[in-house]
């Protein structure tokens, strides 16, 4: 099966930094028959960025977007804006928009069927804090995440309809990364939950783990059942690390 690194930028890159995208677009030609990479960048660099990479293994995403498709929504991006710009997906959710913008579930929900509307390629982030693991709740944050945030019904019958990313809160950027055995377990439940959701469909939908994946634990994390590759944040932003951790989910998907 085919391994997918996607790269979040988050808040860094300025123009000097299409360089850097450029390194990793070169690259990833080596793994493309085995992994899908991409890069969301800063919505500021998303189009000089996809067309630096037009032709090349590398596809590019935002981070966000507005539900709305255009209106007066001063300082947001709508999902049919990303793709003018070239994106081709759009991460939704991601833990630091739902704390540092309360952003909710019901909201991700309706980012996420707004970029079927445009014909992105939602990424749902989910995951529990540390507070929440240690009282034994992380999988029930979880789900509770999954239910609210993704819509009943999926638009089409493909596996590229939808993208999940587990991203544990306590792991991002922290170094910090849960026991493989823990990480099986999420997957599953997550395999679960999208299997009773969507049928057949579901058992495609590609699942992603995030937090502090880098080159020396890419490849174990993505051999684990159901891990059908990584969403790597700071790993992501050098070409050496990205193109090291592509390699690494050839590796896995090999395997
Ligand atoms: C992220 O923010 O999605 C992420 C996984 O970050 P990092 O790889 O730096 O932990």
């Amino acid at each position: 099966m085919v391994k997918w690194v996607i790269g979040n930028w988050k808040m860094n890159g300025l123009s000097g930094s299409l360089e850097e995208a450029a390194k990793i677009a070169e690259g990833a030609g080596a793994h493309s028959a085995s992994v899908v990479s991409m890069v969301c960048p800063p919505a500021t660099l998303l189009a000089r960025m996809a067309e630096k990479c037009a032709g090349s293994a590398l596809s590019v995403g935002g981070q966000d977007c507005h539900a709305a498709e255009a209106g007066a929504h001063t300082g947001d991006v709508s999902a049919e804006m990303l793709v003018d710009a070239g994106a081709v997906a759009v991460i939704l959710g991601h833990s630091e928009r739902r704390t540092d913008h309360a952003e909710t579930s019901g909201q991700v929900k309706a980012k996420t069927e707004a970029a079927w509307r445009a014909g992105l390629t939602p990424i749902v982030c989910v995951g529990e804090t540390e507070a929440e693991r240690d009282a034994g709740k992380a999988e029930a944050v979880v789900e509770a995440q999954l239910a609210e945030s993704l819509p009943d019904i999926l638009p089409a019958q493909q596996r590229e309809d939808l993208i999940v990313a587990y991203e544990p809160v306590w792991a991002i950027g922290t170094g910090r990364v849960p026991t493989e055995a823990d990480i099986a377990a999420m997957h599953l439940k997550v395999r679960q939950h999208l299997e009773a959701r969507y049928g057949q469909p579901g058992r495609t939908v590609p699942i992603l783990y995030g937090g502090s994946m880098k080159p020396d634990n890419a490849a174990s994390i993505m051999k684990i059942a159901n891990v059908d590759g990584g969403l790597v944040g700071g790993a992501s932003l050098k070409a050496d690390s990205f193109l090291a951790i592509a390699s690494a989910g050839a590796t896995a998907a090999n395997g």
